[in-house]
């Protein structure tokens, strides 16, 4: 492997007591999500921070495995050399050369005109005391080496487009632009949550906010044959499998839900419906959280956006688990849920057009602002318990 990363992981170095944990699932993460790609890779833990070793016909791969990395805040391809400026020199000379190649062009070899040069400064950190030169010394050394290089560059400290850093450690360690990763905390840090998914816009993109903050998730999704087609199913099966790229591990449970929502609409008021299956939604979670040792339940629910959205609904929906309900989107509107559904790659399928259950049995009145104790008696009538023990006997699984 002849390639090398670096990675920066921002927020975890504030958590000074939990520091060794969140770096150990991160490097975990990491693992996982390369072995899964089916590349070899190493990641390093040296002096504090983490390399992938790779190589370098993989780079794309590489980068993209990073970027669906909760925990990393940005990375950098590395040169490592020996600690000497001859060797130095060269390495930042490779940098400006890539970054030159990369970039607009900055004019000429022979061109003075100063506005079409590339503005560039040289930032070293010089962690190795010992090394001869300090650190204004190397900026001076390899400012002069690359301004006697290249015509095409200027120094700019203020706004440079080309910043070479240098890292004086065990060996010298050169990168310039640096990729932003996802940020947020590592999968699996913050324990695991059950996320209600359906083939909607909203869940996928609930499920990769809570994951982003270190939940490590697995899916449910209620099925209901043959009132909801196996196309609706593939539709959350594909969302699972898309998630799974930031979510390591990720399971989906396939929730057998037609015997429940028949005795819904039985037993309940038309207008009640819609609510009654969100309440025995939240408390067929909850079970399964229960069985998985799962410390919260995530939905995609945005207050007002619907009827079972509002603020006496979700007391209704939320007050059939005594777990927190994660609901990461509700203050957003749909355009930015959308944004970020396309930015995850989950929109397209999400619009695919396959009815989900709750669309088929939704009264064309739903109750808005629902009485609670109404509802309660409602909801306790339907007698929904051994249903719901029945269908979590008959879930089936899936691993992503
Ligand atoms: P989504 O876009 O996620 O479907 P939505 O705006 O259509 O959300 P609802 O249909 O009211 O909203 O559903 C609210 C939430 O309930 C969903 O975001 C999801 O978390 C959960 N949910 C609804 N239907 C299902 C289902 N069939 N399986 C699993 N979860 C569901
Ligand atoms: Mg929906």
């Amino acid at each position: 492997m002849n390639s090398l990363i670096l990675i920066k992981y921002g927020e975890l170095s504030l958590k000074k007591g939990n520091r060794k944990y969140f770096e150990k699932k991160l490097i975990k993460n990491i693992r996982k999500k390369f072995n899964k790609l089916g590349i070899k890779t190493n990641v390093i833990r040296h002096q504090g921070r983490f390399y992938l070793e790779y190589n370098h016909r993989e780079h794309e791969m590489a980068v993209s495995g990073l970027k669906e990395t909760f925990g990393i805040v940005g990375f950098a391809p590395v040169l490592r050399v020996p600690k000497n400026m001859q060797a130095i020199r060269e390495a930042s000379k490779k940098l400006a050369l890539a970054k030159l190649a990369s970039g607009k062009p900055h004019g000429e070899k022979t061109s003075t005109a100063a506005e079409s040069k590339l503005p560039f400064k040289v930032e070293p950190k010089r962690t190795d005391k010992s090394f001869p030169l300090n650190s204004y010394g190397i900026a001076c050394d390899l400012g002069d080496y690359l301004l006697s290089e290249f015509s095409n560059l200027k120094v700019d400290v203020h706004k440079p487009e080309l910043i070479v850093n240098v890292e004086i450690r065990e060996m010298a360690y050169l990168y310039a632009d640096q990729i932003r990763g996802p940020g947020g905390l590592p999968v699996g840090a913050s324990g695991r949550g059950i996320l209600l998914l359906s083939g909607g816009i909203d869940s996928p993109v609930a499920g990769y906010y809570m994951a982003k903050r270190g939940l490590i998730e697995e899916a449910v999704y209620f099925d209901s044959p043959p009132y909801t087609s196996e196309k609706a199913r593939d539709k959350v099966v594909e969302l699972s499998r898309i998630l799974a790229r930031y979510i390591p591990d990720l399971t989906l449970h396939i929730f057998p839900f037609t015997k429940i929502q028949e005795r819904i609409k039985e037993r309940s008021l038309p207008e009640a419906v819609t609510l009654m299956m969100r309440g025995a939604m939240i408390q067929s979670a909850h079970r399964i959280a229960e069985q998985t040792g799962a410390l919260c339940l995530i939905t995609g629910e945005s207050l007002g956006q619907v009827a079972s959205q509002t603020p006496e609904s979700i007391r209704f929906s939320g007050s059939k688990t005594a777990l927190p309900v994660f609901r990461p989107l509700i203050g957003m509107d749909k355009e930015e849920i959308i944004r970020t559904a396309r930015a995850i790659n989950t929109y397209e399928t999400s619009i695919l057009p396959y009815e989900d259950c709750c669309t088929l049995f939704a009264p064309l009145h739903p109750v808005v602002k629902p009485s609670f104790d109404k509802m309660e008696t409602i909801y306790k009538s339907l007698q929904l318990n051994n249903l719901i023990e029945d269908a979590i006997e008959r879930i089936s699984t899936l691993k992503f």
